[in-house]
This record gives C-alpha cells, structure tokens and sequence, in this order.
C-alpha cells in the first residue's frame, strides 16, 4: 500500500477538501500513473453531491485522468515505465459475461467497476477516483493516449470524448444527415466536434446566446436557441438523430418533436429527476428514444486514436485544485468553455 493524497466530498453538502487515503501497490497485471491532469465532468458533481442517490463517502471524483506511467506490475505487457496513459470510468468488470465478450465493458452483466463510487474488488471498500495524485489500475482498462496532442486538453475524451463518440458511432450518423446536439458543456462540445468530423450537418441547441459564436467555431453549421419557441417551431420533423447532454431538467418532448419519421434521440445528460416523455410525440412518428453509456475500452482507444489521427481535443479551462468548488458552482450556472480540468501539480502534498 501507498499513500496518496486527493480531494474528496465527505457528505453530499460537504465542499471538496484535502484527503488522504490509501492505494495498493500495483499487482502483476497492473499499471501504476501519476496523474497530470483531471477533467471535471458534470456526473462528478452530481455523485459527490449525492444526486443519483448511491454515493459512497469519502467520495474521491474524477474519470477524465491522464498521467506518466511509474511503476508496472511484472506481467504488464502494454505499458512501460515512462509511458502516457490514461483512464476513463471504468477500472474492471467480469470479462466473462456477453457484454465484455463483445468489448461493451460497459454494459458489464455483474456491473462494471466505476473508477470512483465502484465496488474495489481487490482492496475492498470503493474506488476513488482521479482527483489525487496516482491510480493504479489492471492494464486492461488503461488507455494508450496519443503523443501529438495537448496533453490536458485530451483528458476529457475520457468521458466527455467516449460518451458522444459511441453513440455517435453506434447510430452511424454521418453524411447526409441533419444531426442536432442539445447543451453545450462538456459533453456536447465533443458532439458538435464529432458529428462535424462524421461529415453530418450539425445543429446545436443552447439556452446560452453567449455560446452561439463559440458553437460555430467549434464545428456546428447552425445554432439554435431553445428558449425561442419560434425557432424551435421552424426546426419541427426536420433531424435524423438528436444527442442531448443535457445536465438539468428540460422539456425532452420538444426535442422529439423535431425528429423526422423513424428519427432518434439518445439522451446521455442524465438529470437527478425523470424527464416525463408525452408518448404521441414517440408513436405518431415512429421515432425512437434511446440511451447511450459513456464506451467500452475498445472503442475509448479507438476514439482516442481518431482524435490523434485529426487532432481532435476539449477546449479547455485549467483550473487549480482549490478552485475545484468554485468550478462546481460555475457548472451548475452553465459557465463552463467547455471543460474545467485540473492541474494536478497544484494537489497539496499532504492533506
Ligand atoms: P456540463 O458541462 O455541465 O454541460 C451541461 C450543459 O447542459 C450546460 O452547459 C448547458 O448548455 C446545458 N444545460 C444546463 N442546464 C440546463 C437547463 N436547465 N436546460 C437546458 N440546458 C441546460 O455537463 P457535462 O459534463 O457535459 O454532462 C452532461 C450530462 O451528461 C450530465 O448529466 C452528466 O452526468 C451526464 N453524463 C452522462 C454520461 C453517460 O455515459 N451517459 C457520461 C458522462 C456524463 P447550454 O448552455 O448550451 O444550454
Ligand atoms: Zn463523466
Ligand atoms: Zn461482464
């Protein structure tokens, strides 16, 4: 065992503060990473504040984690001392059942193992995540991250990046194809950046007039406000596929309206509370609303790799540790270009 030091959430209406907690060496089949760099994803806030009703306290956040290699365990093959590495939100999962036969570790039948608030298997108690100094982690969950790009700026493709790639992916959406994204955060700035490299004509939806020169400049053809009613009647059967990141409660049946026949909205935002769907915007059209999780492994390397072949990141705002409530709050009021991440050089020594 080792000791590290982090920030954790004591309570659901505690601030983040200096932590110290304990990790274990790396086995044979692990990967030791000094963390360089954290992102802040929006489902770090609503676990460390209790809000999906299943946090385990201390509670350690942070998926978008991107690191130096230290130390490897005696049958590592993938990684070397000195190497880049990154890790998103999964540390483990079965690897037996259908869903990780098929590479959707995701999907795991038994569950998969959350890089923090998961079931730590080998240690006992819960995971704790990236918000610390180091993590160490069985190789097969550690991504290989590409050299030619800022390396703070591809944290977030650990979430943020894997989240709107999958789905995006999955649904094949492409050329031809009027492709809308609702909210840009996080997650919704890697959409737009995505479905435009698909070749897909992007339309983004935001409540934020201030976002709307950012939005074109980040890759969407046009942009939407959703608070315009007018507006949103002009784009009425008019998308094949709607990605909503949406992080708070809005009227999802305004969205499905906007679909064409046999259209698809995936929500991945996931709010605290149910969005009440009205059916007949479902059934009058045939359209589909469907869910996506974050990707399995593969297919994070495989976006990871997408993202080094076209020089693909988030645009990013650094932040220090301490600043790391204040970012909360800025990301409840929507005030994020696009993605707070964490300098980790700033963590405290010793909590
Ligand atoms: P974020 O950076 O905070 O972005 C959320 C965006 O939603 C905001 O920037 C804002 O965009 C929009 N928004 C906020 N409040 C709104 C409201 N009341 N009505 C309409 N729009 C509103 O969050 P994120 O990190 O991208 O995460 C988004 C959601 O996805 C969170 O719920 C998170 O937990 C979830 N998530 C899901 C998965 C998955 O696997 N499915 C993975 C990661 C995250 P505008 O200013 O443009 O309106
Ligand atoms: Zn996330
Ligand atoms: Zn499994």
């Amino acid at each position: 065992m080792f000791t590290c030091t982090g920030y954790a959430a004591e309570a659901a209406t505690a601030p983040l503060a200096p932590f110290t907690f304990e990790r274990r060496d790396p086995g044979p089949m692990d990967v030791r990473i000094d963390i360089l760099y954290c992102g802040v994803c929006h489902s770090d806030l609503h676990q460390a504040r209790n809000e999906w009703h299943n946090t385990l306290y201390p509670c350690v956040p942070g998926h978008e984690i991107v690191g130096r290699v230290t130390a490897v365990g005696e049958t590592v093959t993938r990684f070397r001392v000195g190497d880049l590495a990154g890790v998103g939100c999964m540390v483990d999962s079965c690897r037996e059942c259908a869903s990780c036969q098929e590479g959707l570790e995701q999907y795991c039948e038994r569950g998969f193992v959350g890089t923090y608030n998961g079931e730590d298997r080998q240690g006992g108690g819960h995971t704790f995540g990236g918000y610390s100094r180091a993590v160490v982690v069985d190789q097969a969950f550690v991504l290989k991250v590409p050299e030619n790009l800022d390396l703070a700026a591809v944290a977030p493709l650990l979430c943020a990046g894997i989240t709107t790639y999958s789905p995006l992916r999955h649904w094949k959406v492409g050329p031809g194809q009027r492709v809308g994204i609702v909210g840009l955060g996080g997650l919704g700035h890697m959409a737009v950046k995505f479905a435009r490299a698909f070749g897909a004509h992007v339309v983004l939806f935001t409540t934020s007039a201030s976002k709307v020169e950012d939005a074109l400049r980040l890759g969407a053809h046009e942009v939407v406000l959703s608070r315009d009613e007018a507006a949103m009647a002009r784009e009425a059967n008019s998308f094949d596929f709607i990605l909503d990141a949406v992080a708070a409660q809005h009227d999802i049946n305004a969205y499905l309206g906007l679909l064409k026949r046999d259209g698809t909205l995936v929500q991945v935002g996931a709010p605290e509370q149910p969005l009440p769907v009205a059916v007949f915007s479902l059934i009058f059209k045939r359209r589909s609303f469907a869910g996506s999780l974050i990707g399995g492994i593969a297919e994070t390397q495989e976006m990871l790799d997408f993202c080094g072949e076209h020089g693909i990141t988030s645009d990013i705002e650094m932040i220090r540790m301490d600043e790391i409530n204040a970012a909360y709050e800025r990301m409840i009021r929507s005030d994020v270009k696009y993605r707070f991440v964490i300098d980790m050089a700033t963590l405290p020594e010793a909590a």
